[in-house]
């Protein structure tokens, strides 16, 4: 089977796909699309992003409804507002020539009720997030007790962002009889324990290998130190002068500050994140696909559903905490035929994350170094000897030339040239000709000792049992204040008016400078960092618990030390050494 028509699809679903320009099926809608036609069956897709999954569900379900009727038939479950309204635009394209269709959005952050009055217009097809579908099936607002075809998109995403229970729920107020379509990138036991679950003897599909990624995306890493990961961010996107690029951090705040910083050096970036509001996401997701915007830095959550064909990077800032994250974020690159790259920043501490996403992915990293200063003036000054002869001329100068004529009379062509590609090649020199390399080798050292203390950072706070704290709930208290992972703290150690924790060498500035004022339940909490390295080979538990404990510490903390280092050093220092690039 190769063509549209081959798969059974009707003439208003043809005539539709002929406008989208979509040639020939994809691989996933060739095996979903005949059996979802042919059969009343539950069904298990598994299909990287990118891979056409929308239109896998969607002509089926459009064939398959009746739009004379107003009853809602369709249910579409997607994890984020924004993939909710992609999918619902995207079954309106698909659904263009179905007459009488009604296709409605629900999602959190809008009016309820103004959704509530599309739905009772008579909407055949819903397409919501799972929390504001539970919300209005609880306030009566919907009925889905007539719904046919469930289908559960992205469904590793949405048990992923929690919404396990929602969903449930969602389910229990649909018909036994309905089906459901499950798709999902992975394979995850809580995927597994859905499908088993919902589903009545679900047919599955899979293209490619489960878990595996895009063919058409390559992986890199870059090994550098934490503190130069942002110099490194910026190296490689000054060698890739055309970049067109998601920019994955773990924090919303992390993500906020390195915007920040591109745009503060001259980039066109922009932040993309839980924080901001809705009208704000709108606004950089538009700017993002007009292209206005070149590097858009996103957290996990907030990237989910951006489908951006032309991205030609990707660029893991930080590796995110759950493996299979990496996945769906080098999703984002190689969508629709193209070609793409994943870069992975990466300092010693995490490169064994490496090996561990390759078994995932099923595919090698390629080792690479981020580019000195010399090669990326050599590429900024070749792309723009490109630009410039690729220009079509714009006859508007005419008028002016023959001023600028005079001034160059005595110009030879050379010398002009010269000239004209030093104004921005200058800049770059000046900016790159001392930079050091920020290579580092994986073998040197003994950092290869994961295990050893000698990376962590071991630290003072003055909360303990007191202050109601047990291991486990100030590890939880600090790892939200801080933004942190799950495992970025560890030996946490409670006593009775103080306790000590530790992090990643790499998260000391971080932790020192956010809690250099700050202050929880009207007090100041203090965090020093201890000389004990805890639970290590020098007796450190011992120490951690004699009474006074903190006294020693502080003797032997480089408390002063550490304070004016905060100030100016860490990933963002020397970060802006020029402006107005654009
Ligand atoms: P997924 O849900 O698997 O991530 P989407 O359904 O969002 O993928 O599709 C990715 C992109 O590919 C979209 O822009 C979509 O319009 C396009 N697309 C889907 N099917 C085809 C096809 N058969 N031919 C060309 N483009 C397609
Ligand atoms: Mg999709």
């Amino acid at each position: 089977m190769s063509t549209f028509q081959d798969l059974g699809l009707n003439d208003d679903l043809l005539q539709a796909i002929t406008d989208l320009g979509f040639e020939k099926p994809s691989e996933v809608q060739e095996k979903a699309i005949p059996i979802l036609l042919e059969s009343e069956t539950d069904l298990v897709a598994l299909a990287q992003t990118g891979t056409g999954k929308t239109a896998a569900f969607g002509f089926p379900m459009l064939q398959k409804i009746d739009v004379n009727s107003r009853t809602t038939q369709g249910l579409i479950l997607s994890p984020t507002r924004e993939l909710c309204l992609q999918i619902t635009n995207e079954m309106k394209l698909y659904g263009k020539y179905c007459k009488g269709l009604n296709v409605t959005a629900i999602y959190g952050g809008a009016s309820i009720t103004d959704q509530a009055k599309q739905v009772k217009k008579g909407a055949q097809v819903i397409v919501a997030t799972p929390g504001r579908m539970k919300d209005m099936i609880s306030r009566r607002l919907v009925d889905i007790s007539k719904i046919e075809y469930s289908v559960l998109d992205e469904a590793d995403e949405m048990l992923n962002m929690g919404f396990k229970e929602d969903i449930t729920n969602i389910l229990s107020h649909t018909p036994d009889d309905k089906n459901t379509w499950l798709f999902s990138a992975t394979m995850p036991k809580e995927v597994a324990a859905i499908a088993k679950n919902f589903m009545h003897n679900p047919q599955e599909i899979t293209v490619g290998h489960k878990n595996e990624g895009s063919k058409n995306v390559s992986h890199e890493y870059y090994l550098v130190n934490a503190r130069d990961r942002y110099q490194a961010l910026k190296r490689l996107a000054d060698a890739n002068p055309d970049i067109f690029s998601v920019i994955f951090c773990r924090t919303k705040r992390d993500t906020q500050k390195v915007a920040e910083h591109l745009i503060e050096d001259g980039y066109s970036a922009g932040a993309l994140h839980g924080d901001l509001s809705q009208n704000q996401r709108d606004l950089v997701m538009t700017s993002f696909r007009k292209k206005q915007i070149q590097m858009l830095v996103a957290t996990d959550v907030a990237a989910r559903g951006i489908d951006v064909d032309d991205i030609t990077h990707v660029i893991n800032y930080q590796l995110p905490d759950e493996i299979e994250t990496y996945n769906h974020r080098s999703g984002r690159t190689g969508r629709a035929g193209k070609t793409g790259v994943s870069m992975v920043i990466v300092s010693k501490s995490e490169v064994r994350k490496i090996k561990s996403i390759e078994r995932i992915i099923k595919k090698q990293f390629e080792k690479k170094e981020i580019p000195n200063g010399m090669q990326i003036c050599e590429v900024q000054l070749m792309s723009l000897a490109n630009k410039v002869h690729n220009t079509e001329v714009n006859h508007e100068i005419d008028t002016y030339l023959e001023n600028i004529n005079q001034l160059f009379e005595d110009t030879t062509k050379d010398e002009l040239i010269k000239k004209f590609f030093s104004v921005e090649f200058t800049r770059f020199y000046n900016y790159y000709q001392k930079s050091k390399d920020l290579n580092i080798s994986a073998s040197s050292d003994n950092d290869r000792d994961y295990s050893s203390n000698s990376k962590s950072t071991r630290y003072f706070i003055n909360v303990g049992k007191k202050d109601g704290y047990d291991w486990m709930s100030l590890k939880d208290f600090l790892k939200e204040i801080l933004e942190l992972g799950r495992d970025d703290v560890f030996k946490v150690e409670v006593k009775d008016s103080f306790s000590f924790f530790n992090t990643e060498n790499e998260l000391k500035e971080k932790v020192l400078a956010f809690f250099n004022d700050f202050k929880h339940n009207g007090r100041f909490v203090n965090v020093e960092v201890s000389e004990n390295r805890g639970g290590g080979r020098r007796g450190g538990k011992r120490r951690d618990g004699r009474n006074g404990g903190r006294r020693d510490d502080r003797k032997n903390s480089n408390y002063g030390k550490s304070k004016s280092r905060r100030s100016n050093s860490g990933e963002f220092a020397n970060s802006r050494p020029r402006r107005s690039r654009r």
